[in-house]
């Protein structure tokens, strides 16, 4: 039931972890099994990996494209991570949660301290290796990167699990079951704030 004078607006959800703890993964398991969650697709001047599609996975620039959106002002956030620029498209997301969608913005901790600025109701969702040994297990098992680039964002994850305080809920990856079960528990649950609820019901003629 629909409520014509008002419309229900998504969720800005902001997921961080280190390289390979299994946050791409997770986001993808999980939209398979949610409606009405978006991801948001950033724009990279990285390389694309095998497999990666342009557009899907990332739309991938150059870096000389990627400045020039970063003056015209395209990006919600931009940072560089791990030596390559990775950005938000402004328009898309509010686009997308103007729709009423959830969004889900894969994000570096750098990225995720602008949005919570811009967005002070973004959920910020830390996703945590069961250990070091595990990450570093699942970089290589993953087969994409060069021994230095493993190195490299290895290195950085214990600067970036620095920034665990300023998250609200911590995800632990053991079991990708259960780690795409507590995402998905955490937007259902938040999707019955009665903000939100309100926005999607009429009790016209009940109260
Ligand atoms: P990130 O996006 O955080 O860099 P990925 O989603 O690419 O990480 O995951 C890194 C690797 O770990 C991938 O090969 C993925 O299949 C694997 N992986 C993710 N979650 C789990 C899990 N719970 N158990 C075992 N392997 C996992
Ligand atoms: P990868 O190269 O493994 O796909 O991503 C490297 C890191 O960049 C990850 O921590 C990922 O979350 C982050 N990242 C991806 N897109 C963006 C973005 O648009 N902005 C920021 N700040 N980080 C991003």
């Amino acid at each position: 039931m629909t409520n014509n004078s008002k419309q229900e607006t998504g969720d800005l959800y902001v997921i961080s972890a280190p390289s390979g703890a299994g946050k791409s993964t997770i986001c993808h398991r999980l939209m398979e099994e949610t409606p009405d969650v978006a991801f948001s697709v950033s724009h990279t001047t990285r390389a694309p990996r095998k497999g990666e599609v342009d557009g899907v996975d990332y739309h991938f620039v150059s870096h000389e494209t990627f400045m020039s959106m970063v003056d015209k002002g395209e990006f919600i956030e931009w940072a560089e991570v791990h030596g390559n620029c990775y950005g938000t498209s402004r328009a898309s997301v509010i686009a997308m949660m103007a729709r009423g969608l959830d969004v889900l913005l894969d994000i570096d901790v750098q990225g995720a301290m602008q949005v919570k600025k811009i967005f002070s109701d973004a959920v910020l969702i830390f996703i945590l290796p069961p250990s070091l040994k595990v990450l570093e297990q699942r970089l290589r098992d993953r087969g994409t990167d060069s021994e230095e680039t493993i190195r490299l964002r290895l290195e950085n994850a214990s600067k970036e699990l620095e920034y665990i305080d300023r998250y609200e809920f911590l995800i632990i990856n053991d079991q990708l079951i259960k780690a795409t079960g507590d995402l998905q528990s955490i937007i259902l649950a938040r999707r019955c704030r009665r903000e939100r609820v309100l926005a999607r019901v009429s009790l016209e003629g009940l109260i």
